[in-house]
């Protein structure tokens, strides 16, 4: 079975200090139950670069995992304002989110370099959480399927099912149109493309590496609409932004009903 993954994108928000007072945050809301809570569930933060440290301090122990909202596909080198895999490493940050719409669509990312970075990340040994899912243009022409097993396609050109098949590889369908705005994708119609997405990594991967691909919903999902999208049986989590930034609400969202 798939553990579901609950996973906070910090974006850029939140210092050090802020960061690590959230996590302290966190960690006394979900701890007590934890041990029943997390049976069938792993969470993740990712804060920005420079926050990481402290809130890997914070979590010291505890068994919320840490994540990086980007990572270079170089080791080290003359690549003024990246930072690296193996830097990433000495703090326990074990997921790497790629691909996501704002660095599509604002730092202009193509899908050959996140592909570069999908790759850097598995040799490393970090998760990759590979965002893919189509712009408001693209929904309303009913081109949603096309551009996001497209994206799969190329994010994933070099992957081998090896890393799919130790269960290292997790994927996030979000619809640029839902992220940050207030408007879901209806369960149904997330659960339609989480299903066509798996149908696509089966033929890349192998179905065997299909079946333990956590395949994320993100896109405005909050404590109120958590448990209809995280109910159904293809959406293996949540990647959350807003959200996660208040302990109450990335708690409630952390507990939702998948059954
Ligand atoms: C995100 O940043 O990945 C995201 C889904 O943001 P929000 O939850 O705020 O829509």
């Amino acid at each position: 079975m798939r553990k579901k993954l609950i996973a906070g994108n910090w974006k850029m928000n939140l210092t050090a200090d802020e960061g690590r007072a959230l996590a302290l945050a966190l960690r006394s809301q979900i701890e007590p139950d934890a041990p029943v809570l997390l049976r069938d569930r792993e969470v993740m933060v990712a804060p920005p670069f420079v926050a990481i440290p402290a809130v890997a301090q914070a979590l010291a122990g505890s068994p919320i995992a840490l994540g990086a909202q980007n990572v270079h596909y170089e080791e080290r080198g003359a690549f003024t304002g990246e930072v690296s895999a193996p830097m990433l490493l000495p703090f326990g940050v074990k997921f790497v989110i790629l691909g996501h719409s704002e660095r599509r669509h604002i730092f202009d990312e193509d899908d050959a370099l996140i592909a570069r970075k999908v790759g850097a990340a598995l040799s490393h040994g970090l998760t990759p959480i590979l965002c893919v899912g189509e712009t408001a243009q693209e929904h309303d022409e009913g081109r949603a399927l096309e551009v996001v097993l497209g994206q799969l396609d190329r994010g994933l050109e070099g992957t081998a099912s090896a890393a799919a098949l130790d269960g290292r590889m997790a994927i996030a369908y979000e619809p640029v149109w839902a992220i940050g705005t207030g408007r879901n994708a209806s369960p149904e119609d997330a659960e339609a493309v989480h299903r066509a997405i798996r149908a696509r990594l089966a033929e890349r991967l192998g179905r065997e590496a299909a079946a333990i691909t956590r395949i994320l919903y993100g896109g405005s999902v909050t404590p109120q609409n958590v448990d209809v999208l995280a109910g159904r049986p293809d959406i293996d989590g949540v990647l959350v932004g807003g959200a996660s930034l208040k302990a109450d609400s990335f708690a409630r969202i952390i507990r939702a009903r998948t059954g």
